[in-house]
């Protein structure tokens, strides 16, 4: 069984410039529940001057069906996004910061070391409250400024995220520069440094088609959580080329394939994602949307 968070509302529309409506996302998130989709980022608490698509992230908590059995992400990249995470019902905080210094100094104006001291005292600060704290380590498998990322580097930022309070570290390609030995090789790193009951998941980018390989090679280094985009909508704003994630439906698919459980309806996912191809007046990514099945 693996479990899949489904990003394609945050990630995935942070990065459309067609501008969604609050009912659309609260719709695509209820019917992604309805498929059994139970672990999904649904909002940014991001500066809504910056990213306008996000702005209405209270707004969708608020209208969101209140489950139990489901969890409600939110990103947060600084103090103001914690107070704001912290006044909604969103019950796990997915802090972000990349592990390169090039590409944290050109989006974030601050070193990697500069951005995990301030990250880890709102790390803290949620963990004290009743929410989860996922940390989230982007560019961990390459930077488009600065090119290759230490791991030694990717290991410290987790371990000191860990420390403050992370109950989980995602490990993200932000813009899809991995390749599936790389991920191998960072993936068994990861579990030898912090051992086997260390709770990791992957996010990868489709950029350079590696998505699915990469996801494979990680499922083989024996990890079970992975992020993926209904449809393969999303991207990342800043980074430049930066296409899609995997493609939930997509991924769903090479799973069954392989007779490993997801807890998801494939045909349902296949309506949602032309449902939202529809909405988004665009072609989207997803291939098993236009193949089908079988
Ligand atoms: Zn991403």
């Amino acid at each position: 069984m693996i479990e899949i968070c489904e990003v394609g509302p945050r990630d995935g529309l942070q990065n459309e410039c067609k501008m969604i409506f609050t009912e659309t996302k609260v719709e695509l998130i209820t019917r992604l529940i309805d498929a059994g989709i139970r672990n999904i980022e649904a909002v940014s608490f991001v500066n809504p001057k910056v990213v306008p698509q996000m702005a209405d992230a209270e707004e969708v908590l608020k209208l969101l069906p209140n489950r139990k059995d489901v969890r409600y992400g939110g990103l947060v990249l600084s103090r103001s996004g914690l107070e704001r995470a912290l006044k909604t019902n969103v019950d796990y905080l997915h802090v972000v910061t990349a592990t390169s210094n090039a590409f944290n100094l050109k989006n974030a104006k601050r070193t990697v070391e500069q951005a995990v001291e301030e990250l880890s005292k709102v790390i803290h600060e949620g963990a004290a409250t009743n929410k989860g704290v996922a940390g989230v380590l982007g560019t961990a498998f390459g930077c488009p400024f600065e090119g290759e990322v230490p791991l030694s580097r990717v290991l410290v930022v987790a371990e000191k995220f860990m420390k403050a309070g992370c109950s989980e570290i995602t490990l993200a390609d932000t813009t899809g520069m991995a390749n599936p030995f790389q991920v191998q090789n960072v993936v068994t790193a990861f579990y030898d440094e912090f051992g086997k009951e260390l709770s990791l998941g992957l996010h990868f980018h489709n950029t350079r088609g590696l998505g699915l390989a990469n996801t494979l090679a990680g499922y083989q280094a024996g990890v079970r959580k992975f992020d993926s985009s209904i449809a393969g909508l999303g991207g990342c704003p800043f980074a430049p080329k930066a296409v899609g994630n995997v493609c939930t439906e997509d991924m769903v698919n090479m799973f069954n394939g392989m007779g490993v459980e997801t807890g998801t309806n494939l045909n349902q996912l296949i309506e949602i994602a032309k449902w939202m191809e529809n909405n988004m007046d665009r072609p989207l990514d997803g291939m098993l949307m236009k193949a089908g099945i079988a």
